[in-house]
């Protein structure tokens, strides 16, 4: 008898399926039925706090990046219907590229129509089967996908520890083919920062480029937004910095900026980037205009910065276990899965939207309820999620 296609997914449905008759609602289908302001949505019919979106400066609802994709669609449509190398390039394509190498300081910039598609891209034109990558074993998909897509062989060091990276990178000191240092700035689950500027260290000691998809940092930190690197001093050491639109610009596409003047070779050996459609032009004429305010509006970074340690201050205030990192996202770390299904059930009913996070997707196997704050939470609301967290954790008992 041929085997079935679903036939592999037999554990995961059942997991899927003990996981659905614990919870009274789908986690991962929740549906956000409209948006009423950057921090409020209707979730089953009531208004809900939103603590779990990447929309770190609250721009997704920018007036300036509304305006701007209505005028840009009225006159020239919503699509491109084709990829630039094939059906060729928008000039918004090019001024958002320009404008983001101004952002970052750098002679090139790319976009990708994701920012997914821009780790898939810049990983694979980068290296290939004979080359070696060095992942941070606590990498996001699309970095494992992109080193997939690459063939080339990966080796993965401790989260964030650069010693062991540097063991890891100096073992194959006589490696034929090149080799690529791929770490983050901020990362997505727990909300840890890495140590950048060790990593630069490690990567001038030993001659390999290193490459850092600052997602979750951009527009969050440093004094113009730049990111971790920014904010350790170490951006002209880093090769290639990706990241993506979809987060603090609060629209959709990725980017990938360096001084590398081979950008052009890249666009032609990176599938991610030639074989599908390009960003339309409503979407770029919105970024542009959110990347002004991402620019131009640093007391949004400070308002998010307090608004991140009002809320790890009062995780911490009700004995919830977290991240000693204060950034915007944080995770509240669980002993189990029944009981992170629980707790996340019980603040959605009290009004308070956070992000289900269950292992293997985790690190460390543990259940996280993933928040991210926004510059656009009041203190009011800040305090409002934190009091149904500390109110939920003393009715299941749970403690750091
Ligand atoms: N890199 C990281 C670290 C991410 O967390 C994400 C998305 N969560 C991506 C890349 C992909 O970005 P996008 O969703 O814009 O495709």
């Amino acid at each position: 008898m041929s085997v079935g296609l679903f036939d592999k997914y037999a554990s995961l449905k059942a997991n899927y399926d003990s996981l659905m008759a614990s919870s009274p609602r789908n986690p991962f289908g929740v549906v956000i039925e409209r948006p009423l302001s950057a921090t409020v949505g209707i979730i089953e019919g009531r208004e809900t706090l939103l603590f779990g979106t990447n929309n770190y400066l609250g721009l997704s609802q920018s007036t300036d990046a509304r305006d701007a994709a209505i005028k840009t669609a009225q006159t020239m449509g919503v699509g491109t219907t084709g990829s630039r190398i094939a059906n060729g390039t928008f000039g918004l394509h090019a001024k958002l590229e320009e404008a983001l190498a101004k952002t970052f300081q750098r002679r090139h910039a790319m976009v990708f129509s994701t920012g997914y598609q821009a780790n898939l891209g810049t990983i694979s034109a980068l290296v290939n089967k004979d080359d070696i990558l060095f992942l941070d074993a606590d990498s996001h998909a699309s970095i494992y996908d992109g080193a997939r897509l690459s063939g080339a062989q990966v080796i993965r060091f401790r989260h964030n520890d650069p010693a062991d990276l540097e063991k890891r990178v100096a073992r194959t000191a006589n490696h034929k083919g090149a080799r690529l240092i791929v770490a983050e700035g901020i990362y997505s689950m727990t909300g840890n920062i890495a140590p950048l500027n060790e990593f630069v260290e490690i990567k001038k000691r030993h001659n390999v480029p290193l490459m850092v998809d600052e997602a979750h940092s951009f527009g969050v930190l440093g004094t113009n937004g730049r990111g971790v690197a920014e904010v350790q001093n170490c951006e002209k050491d880093i090769d290639f910095i990706v990241g993506t639109f979809s987060k603090s610009l609060g629209t959709v596409g990725g980017y990938c900026v360096t001084d590398h003047d081979e950008i052009d070779l890249m666009r032609l050996c990176s599938r991610p980037y030639m074989f599908t459609a390009s960003l339309p032009p409503e979407i770029i004429a919105a970024t542009l205009a959110a990347l002004d305010e991402l620019t131009g509006r640093p007391d949004l970074r400070q308002k998010l910065q307090d608004n991140a340690a009002r809320l790890h201050q009062g995780f911490k205030s009700v004995g919830l276990n977290t991240s000693n990192f204060i950034s915007p996202v944080i995770a509240v770390t669980l002993e189990n899965i029944p009981q992170a299904i629980t707790f996340w059930n019980a603040l959605l009913e009290a009004g308070v939207y956070v992000n289900l996070s269950l292992p293997p997707a985790t690190p460390d196997n543990r259940p996280l309820l993933r928040c991210s704050v926004m510059a656009a939470h009041s203190a009011e609301e800040i305090d409002r999620a934190v009091a149904a967290f500390g109110h939920i954790a003393k009715e299941l008992g749970v403690t750091a």
